[in-house]
């Protein structure tokens, strides 16, 4: 460990250092794990380091960028951890309109630098995600309708792979390493930088229409044909949440495009039912990137959250949705989804990892609350909700969304058709499968 320690810039946190407490934890406060060691890499040559230290060692293994990962997969019981959050270099190239970001950035600190220029790409929906986790999952994001998924904005990666070795991934290098990269979340290896195509994007017109909880069902019967008309441009997500000590149903719009189509396009959605509250208007990007950050942007509340696809949704999902809200046991948690259109959904099935082409939501229960000894009623309201409405979902799952005690056959089924590809060439760049503390593919 001494000499594992000489040979890095960045620092080695053991159990009995300093900063040991605050360095182990990640976003979701319910995990509680302690690893054995953290590394917090300066740059590649230290990634390298600590990657052939856990292989060597056999150390169980885990990669942390942004560490917002719902199930923990940024720590670990015993093992290592690779922590790259101190790697935040961003080089923003404004005439190629391209970014290139280390693996600890998040989002909000990638927007700041691009906005400087105009330019932006798909990112997430809360601003301090980190962009690698994100992005290797899919990343779905406001701009996803016009631009595509994060993957599909990705130019090249630079990659660690189990093996030690530093391999740049794109479409003319690895290019089956780059395909596996594109959705395949961190079974391929630790990612230090990635560079990304970039768009302009200044103003929008965004913000949030919300509605008491007993027009919801009008409201989400609307919703979910006002969604089957957006163009590119727009996205329409909806969320139901507390606002003012009571539940609400809120459709959160936006428009990357002209204001004044904006107007046009939203007016629909702004002039259904009887709102208690129209936030619809002109807002940067940046505030925009930030318009859901609360609650859950917050560091350290505890979290439970489940996840489907989900083509259709039936009367019965928006009742059971109905009910959950009506019976949300934490102001803080949420049940959202999130509608994949447009550019996103055009590109082909095989064409990167990530399998979701097709029009659909993205359909979360996120419970989310402050104080530990409430868990277990937060997480049973969860769970009963789960059951109530997984019928009428689908069986996969973005798996950027699957919690640590989800069924492992949904990663399979998740991917789909690409599944058969991206457990051969986990075989051949993970054999071992150091890289397992994610949701897994095993390799052959
Ligand atoms: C509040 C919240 C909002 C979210 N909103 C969105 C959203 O709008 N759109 C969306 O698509 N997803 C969203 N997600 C899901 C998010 O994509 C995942 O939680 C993702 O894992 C977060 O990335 P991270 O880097 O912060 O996570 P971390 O916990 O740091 O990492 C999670 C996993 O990602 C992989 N990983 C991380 N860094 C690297 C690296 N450098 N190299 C290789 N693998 C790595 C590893 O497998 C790691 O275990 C959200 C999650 C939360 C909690």
């Amino acid at each position: 460990m001494d000499a594992f320690r000489a040979s890095i810039r960045g620092d080695l946190i053991l159990r009995d250092s300093a900063s040991y407490e605050t360095a182990r934890r990640v976003w979701n406060g319910n995990i509680d794990r302690r690893p054995a060691v953290i590394v917090r890499c300066t740059g590649a040559a230290d990634v390298q380091r600590a990657v052939n230290f856990a292989r060597t060692h056999e150390l169980l293994l885990s990669l942390r960028c942004g560490g917002h990962s719902a199930p923990g997969y940024g720590t670990n019981d015993g093992g290592m951890v690779i922590d790259m959050g101190l790697m935040k270099g961003i080089r923003v190239d404004p005439g190629n309109r391209t970014a290139t970001a280390q693996g600890g950035v998040q989002w909000r600190e990638f927007d700041h630098e691009t906005q400087a220029f105009g330019l932006a790409t798909t990112g997430g929906t809360v601003s301090n995600t980190g962009i690698a986790g994100l992005t290797l999952g899919g990343g779905i994001g406001w701009l996803m309708g016009k631009h595509g998924l994060s993957v599909d904005n990705l130019l090249s990666a630079d990659v660690v792979t189990a093996d030690g070795q530093f391999r740049t991934a794109s479409e003319t290098e690895n290019p089956d390493l780059f395909w596996a990269l594109r959705g395949g979340g961190g079974n391929f290896g630790a990612v230090t930088s990635l560079q990304y195509r970039l768009h302009p994007v200044t103003e929008t017109f965004s913000g949030l229409v919300i509605y008491p909880l007993d027009q919801g069902r009008d409201v989400l019967r609307f919703y979910r044909d006002f969604c089957a008309t957006l163009p590119d441009e727009a996205e329409a997500f909806a969320a139901l949440l507390t606002h003012d000590g009571h539940p609400v149903v809120a459709l959160v719009l936006g428009y990357n495009g002209p204001v004044e189509d904006g107007e046009k396009v939203l007016a629909p959605a702004r002039q259904f039912g009887r709102p208690i509250a129209d936030l619809v208007g002109p807002m940067p990007y940046c505030v925009r990137q930030t318009l859901i950050d609360e609650p859950s942007a917050r560091h350290g509340l505890h979290r439970y959250w489940r996840s489907a696809f989900v083509d259709q949704l039936s009367d019965r999902l928006i009742d059971g949705m109905l009910e959950g809200a009506a019976g949300f046991t934490s102001p803080l948690s949420i049940i959202g989804l999130f509608h994949v259109h447009g550019a996103a959904a055009r590109v082909p099935a095989t064409a990167t990892a990530f399998s979701a082409r097709r029009p659909t939501w993205d359909f979360d229960i996120i419970g989310q609350w402050s104080d530990a000894a409430e868990s277990a009623g937060h997480t049973a309201w969860v769970r009963a909700l789960w059951d109530r409405v997984e019928p009428e979902l689908l069986g996969t799952v973005y798996i950027n969304h699957m919690m640590g005690d989800d069924r492992p056959e949904r990663v399979r089924a998740s991917y789909g058709e690409n599944y058969t590809r991206l457990r051969d060439l986990k075989t051949l760049y993970d054999p071992m499968n150091l890289f397992r503390v994610n949701a897994n593919i095993a390799p052959a």
